[in-house]
Formats: C-alpha cells, structure tokens, sequence
C-alpha cells in the first residue's frame, strides 16, 4: 500500500488537502492525473447506467426495457430531509477513546482490520486496554444558512445522495416519460464527519457517490434486487477487478440498516486490510417503501409487529412530519395505485478509483535500452479507465520525426482521445514513464514512417510491439476503447 500511496503522490493522481500547511486529516485532493482517472470511474457508471443502462436482459415478468434518468441536486437541502430519513436521530456512530494513548475510534471497529490499535500500531494490545465505555456521535457535518447562527438556520451537508432522488420522485415522474420500472441516479459530493478517517482515500470525511434509486412494483422487487446486485458486481469484474480479490456478499439479518429488507455488499480486499479481511465498495439494498413513505408521511420506525409506523414525539402527534404530499404512483395502463419499492445501489466514487489504482498496481522485469534488466512499475488500468489513452513519441528529434509524431498527436486530440506527445529521453525510459501512469497505447514515429507511414504500436500489458499505418491509429485507439 506505501508504494501505491508514494506513487499517486510522485506521479499526481493524490494529494494531502492543503498540504502545505501540514495536511487535513480526512481530506484528499485529486492532482492533475487523478482528476481524470476519478472522472473515467464516473463517466464508465454514467454510461453503463444511464447511457447504456438497458442493455441487458431484465428479469423474467418485468418489462424488456425501462428508462433511466439523472440528477444533480443541491449539497445542502432542507433539515427536515434528514429528519425524515432517520439521519438526524440515526445516522451516528458509538466512539471510544483509549485512555492510554488518547486515539479516539469507532467502537465496531475494535478488533478489525481498521482499529488502529493493532498491535503493530499500539504497544498494547487492544483487548488489554483501556477504553472508555461507547458514546453516540452523529456523522452530519452541521452548517447554518444566511446571517441566522442560531439553531433555526442550522442545516447539514449532505452524507448521502440518494435522499435528492426520493424528494424528487414526483418531479420526474410529472416532468419526464417515465414509468414505473425505472431509475434516478446521481453522483456527487457526499460528506460524513468519520471518527477515524484512515486507509488513505478509503475512510475520507468528503467524498464523492454514485448511486441509483430503482423505482419498481413490489411484487417484482426482489427480482429486480437480485438484478442489481449481480449486475453491479459484474460492472466492476468487467472493469478489472479480479473476482479472487472482489466478491459479493449477503447481510446477515441483524445488519440490516433500519430501511432494508436486504442488503449484499461488493467488497474488495484492499492491501491495506489484514489478510482475507474485505472493504466495502458498494451497498445494493432493497429500502422496500421506506423512503417514499417517510418522506410522506414523516420519520418511520418498526412497531413490535415488525411494521413501519410513523414515531410519535411525546404529544402523540408524528415525531418529525413529512411533507404531506401523495407520493405514490399510478399506473395508467393496470389502473394501479402503488407506493413504489425502491432497489439502491449506492457506490464511491473514491473507493472505486482506489481499488482499481491497487488492482492496476504491478512490477516486472524488463530489459533496459542497454540490454540489463530493470524493475518496471505499470499500472494496468482497464484502457477506459487510463487517464491518457496514448503516448506518441519520435524515436529522435530529427528526420522529420518530431513534425510527424506531432501532427499524429494533433489527430489523436482532435478525436477527443487524451493523449499525449513526449520527445524527452531513451525511448525506453519514455515508455516506462507511460506504464507507470497506466497509458494503454504507445505508439513510436521512426525512419521508416517517414518513407512508409506506418508506426509502431506498443501495447502497456503485453509489451507486444507492431507495425500500423499511422492513419488507422485514431480507428484502433477507439476500437481498443470499446472492449
Ligand atoms: P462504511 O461501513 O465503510 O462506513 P457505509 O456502509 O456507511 O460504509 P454507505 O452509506 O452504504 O456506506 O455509502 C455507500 C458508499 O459510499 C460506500 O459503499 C462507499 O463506497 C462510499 N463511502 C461511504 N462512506 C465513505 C467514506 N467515509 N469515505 C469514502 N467513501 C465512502
């Protein structure tokens, strides 16, 4: 994990905030190659969502096709949102000081892969010491609106997205064609006050989600839950992660989150983690009505039937009120009126770009411009992923070479294809320079393209060198793209 982390900071896909002034824990800024790795993560979850969302097989009895439309909705919203969501009564953690060495953390973390007081990182062991007994500590980040600095401007940044998409549910359905079964995503800044941030960009107080509410009947809701789920882990194999080191998994019944009737987490097993532990990725839950019903009828509990119920405060009357607007949906061809099921998948953006940086991270064994061999270090990020897509490189600044490298480069850009045009150095050292970034394609001007136009293609993984026609070069750089 220390080389993956000297990397980013070497290379500039991650910096401490403000690391000038000593950093800010928690916090972490995107450097100029970073910013487009992270925004390839965004944009591959945009396209395979919404873009492309209904590309593939729906389950049986539900409609072969649906639609699916994006947001972008304000950080801050109104209080009484989190209020009816449960995330102002709920949304905390149980925190615990040692007494020892004062690091504070999160209680249901004692004894994982990420307390810090492993053996390694503490002179005693943990269960050996002292802790003070578990306090609530809610993970909202408070603000106050406009001139008021009393309780009645106080409002909260967002800690999730998903709430944006609930509270317009009735927005998209009279504003847009859609139909009941269909999709709101949205990706943006979230932002949780954690106790412990830790494990580079995993544990971060600022980050950033993608996630997708799926509106659908309830009686198709768990085929539509098993749908997501399976096919959110597949976008991930398919972008890279080796399915030894990512895998799928159930929660068990007593973790199940106050809203869900059931919840399978993606997890990956990053390195920082001890040996066979995993780190969340994404959640896919099924909210059942949970949201629309609290965000109409006010902040829901379980009764001792097991029902959802509006709380009552101490006058007998809803705890925290909701906004009173019908939020159910009517289906003018079955005549149906039905509050909708909602299916989550709930992704970071963050934690995404780590595991594929980790997954990507790998050293071999190549033979130097000299002949000896030297240790080369390549990130083999899926070609969609990279944040330049190609290298064009003369082979020596004459002959011609430069003028022709250039106008290919030119080419390559006026595509839209992030690329980039480099004549400094060995040949050699210019490549690695490439694989440590994770640049897919590399492609040489020589002698010969000046008497033939064809340049040679060097491929990042297979180190396999060979001759194109410069002119299809743009043609392959898009093809390679799309697998
Ligand atoms: P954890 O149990 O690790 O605290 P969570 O279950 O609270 O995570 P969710 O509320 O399900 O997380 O949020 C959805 C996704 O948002 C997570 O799967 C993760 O990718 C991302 N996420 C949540 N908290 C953070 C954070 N502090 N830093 C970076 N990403 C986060």
């Amino acid at each position: 994990m220390e080389k993956i982390v000297a990397l980013c900071k070497r290379r500039g896909f991650i910096f401490q905030s403000s690391e000038i002034y000593g950093g800010l824990n928690g916090f972490w800024d995107y450097g100029p190659l970073g910013v487009e790795l992270k925004r390839n993560v965004k944009d591959a979850w945009w396209k395979d969502m919404i873009t492309h969302h209904d590309e593939f097989e729906t389950p049986p009895g539900a409609p072969q096709s649906f639609s699916m439309v994006g947001l972008d909705c304000s950080i801050i919203m109104h209080p009484q949102v989190w209020k009816c969501s449960g995330h102002y009564d709920l949304f905390h953690d149980f925190m615990v000081d040692c007494k020892e060495c004062k690091a504070r953390f999160r209680a249901d973390h004692v004894g994982s892969s990420e307390c810090p007081l492993k053996p390694s990182k503490h002179p005693g062991e943990h269960d050996k010491c002292q802790l003070t007994p578990p306090r609530e500590f809610n993970l909202m980040f408070k603000t106050y609106i406009g001139a008021l600095s009393g309780e009645e401007g106080a409002a909260f940044m967002r800690p999730e997205t998903a709430q944006g998409m609930f509270v317009n549910f009735k927005n998209v359905c009279d504003t847009q064609r859609v139909r009941v079964p269909f999709g709101i995503a949205q990706a943006g800044k979230s932002f949780r006050n954690e106790i412990t941030p830790r494990n580079f960009t995993f544990r971060s107080r600022e980050f950033e989600q993608m996630e997708m509410e799926f509106f659908c009947h309830p009686s198709q809701s768990f085929a539509w839950y098993q749908y997501w789920r399976d096919r959110r882990y597949n976008w991930y194999v398919n972008l890279g992660l080796n399915s030894t080191r990512l895998r799928l998994r159930d929660h068990a019944q007593d973790e199940l989150s106050h809203y869900s009737v059931g919840t399978a987490d993606i997890e990956y097993a990053f390195p920082f983690l001890d040996q066979g532990d995993f780190g969340e990725l994404e959640g896919v839950a099924h909210r059942g009505d949970f949201d629309l019903r609290s965000h109409s009828e006010g902040k829901l509990v379980r009764d001792a039937a097991g029902h959802l119920t509006p709380e009552l405060g101490p006058d007998g009357k809803p705890k925290y009120p909701g906004s009173g607007k019908d939020l159910s949906y009517f289906d003018d061809q079955t005549r149906e009126r039905f509050l909708p099921h909602v299916i989550e998948p709930a992704a970071g953006a963050d934690r995404a770009t780590l595991a594929f940086l980790c997954e990507a991270y790998t050293e071999d064994e190549q033979p130097d411009d000299s002949g000896a061999m030297q240790q080369r270090v390549l990130l083999k990020l899926h070609p969609r992923l990279a944040p330049l897509k190609a290298a064009v490189f003369p082979l020596v600044k004459k002959g011609g070479m430069p003028e022709f490298a250039l106008e290919l480069y030119r080419e390559i850009k006026r595509a839209g294809i992030p690329c980039v045009y480099d004549q400094q150095a060995a040949i050699g050292k210019r490549y690695r320079r490439q694989d440590e970034i994770g640049t897919p394609f590399c492609i040489t001007v020589d002698g010969q393209t000046i008497d033939d136009r064809t340049v040679t293609w060097r491929d990042r993984d297979t180190l396999e060198q060979r001759r194109l026609p410069a002119d299809r070069i743009v043609e392959e750089i898009v093809n390679r793209l799309k697998t």
